[in-house]
């Protein structure tokens, strides 16, 4: 479905299916010269024909065509009915917290992003707001956590680094019956993989600077939402707090997400064979893949996601061991960050979780030995041999 806020173009049908979407949704030849690429915009003003007669546009961080264009993309991709562009995907994360007011209450999934994490403890805290972290795969744990406080569920699956999931039907339906919000964090899996709003969420957010760029180049988020009191706040915080995505960036994003399903289909492909090879490993001590039979919730994955995703984690046994991959590896680069075309591997221990307290990171599953990859679209016997060679060291 496409969004009705969406700039569409004249040829997409509300019949188009999910490819046809990526590269057409909010897209329409420039006005002015028929380019078929919507230009990046970089102005900061436009010019009025009169006083008070315009074109729609008075003042940048109000609206820009390129930006414009990305937020009708990304809410049709994502089925939901308006989006919302920021400068990143904790500036996305920032405004959605706006919805709520001193004295509110919400549950959080325990394992989720640590930018969110910090976001909600050391500042969002200082504003009134309260938060409960539940395991929320665990879906009572959801349901005690709520009180007659709570506003939002705010949710993230799969998880980082263990790839722990939430079933989202039933998690929006407990929520909803409490009048819940729910707000789910899409970015590890990417709208190709799984699109929340199908099941339930009322908002979801990215960070396009992970598979909707999917490029390494680019830092942003977005939020898309459906119900009309919440386009209606995110669209005028977006303007009163000022934290935009520029028009450069929107244009990279947009053309992320036209090759979405094509990067999607590799990254998810090559991610199985690299799971199931380090699952049969006989130096690896086990694989965290929603894709593999032994993951303890790949009958939930077969239901909500399609594909499984990019990401794996693995434990190599001992930190020396995960040292040794780590530093052994040759094509794979040693760096956070995720969702992009080349092959990223991380040690969540000491990188992306070093300020997790290390009792905190036991009761999480991540582990010394753990060993995160976001398994990129290069040629699937390249990431497979260089694998290899590093466990050969171990
Ligand atoms: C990266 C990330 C964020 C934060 O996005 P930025 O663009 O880095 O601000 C939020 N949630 C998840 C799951 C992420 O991976």
């Amino acid at each position: 479905m496409i969004s009705e806020y969406s700039r569409t173009s004249v040829t997409l049908r509300d019949t188009a299916r999910f490819s046809t979407i990526c590269i057409h949704a909010g897209q329409e030849p420039d006005p002015s010269t028929g380019a078929i690429v919507t230009p990046i915009y970089q102005t900061s003003t436009y010019v009025q024909d009169a006083l008070g007669v315009h074109k729609g546009y008075e003042y940048a961080r109000t609206q820009n065509p390129t930006r414009a264009a990305l937020e009708a993309n990304i809410a049709a991709i994502e089925g939901g009915r308006a989006g919302f562009a920021f400068a990143s995907g904790m500036a996305a994360e920032g405004a959605i917290m706006t919805l709520l007011e001193a004295g509110d209450h919400v549950v959080v999934t325990d394992n989720t992003y640590g930018g969110t994490y910090r976001l909600f403890e050391r500042v969002l805290r200082k504003f009134g707001l309260d938060f409960t972290y539940v395991d929320t795969s665990q879906l009572d744990l959801i349901e005690r956590a709520i009180t007659p406080a709570t506003k939002m569920l705010f949710l993230e699956t799969p998880t980082n680094p263990v790839l722990g999931l939430t079933d989202l039907p039933a998690a929006c339906e407990i929520a909803h019956r409490r009048g819940v919000a729910v707000v789910v964090d899409n970015t590890f899996a990417s709208p190709y993989v799984q699109r929340p709003i199908r099941f339930g969420a009322d908002l979801v957010v990215h960070s396009t600077t992970k598979f909707l760029n999917g490029h390494s180049d680019s830092v942003g988020g977005v939020v898309v939402a459906v119900r009309d009191d919440h386009i209606e706040w995110l669209r005028f915080v977006q303007n009163a707090e000022g934290a935009i995505l520029g028009p450069m960036d929107a244009w990279l994003v947009l053309r992320g997400t036209k090759t979405l399903p094509i990067r999607m289909e590799r990254h998810n492909a090559n991610a199985m064979v690299l799971a199931e090879y380090l699952a049969a490993h006989p130096k690896v001590a086990k694989v965290h893949y929603p894709g593999l039979p032994s993951h303890p919730q790949h009958a939930l994955a077969r239901r909500q996601m399609s594909g499984f995703g990019g990401l794996i984690s693995f434990q190599a046994g001992s930190l020396e061991r995960a040292r040794t991959v780590l530093n052994g590896v040759r094509l794979m680069a040693l760096a956070e960050s995720l969702g992009g075309v080349e092959t990223l591997i991380s040690h969540p221990a000491t990188m992306t979780h070093a300020s997790v307290p290390p009792e905190r990171r036991a009761q999480l599953g991540i582990t010394d030995d753990l060993v995160r990859v976001s398994v990129g679209i290069e040629d699937i016997e390249d990431l497979q041999e260089d694998l290899a060679q590093a466990l050969d060291r171990v």
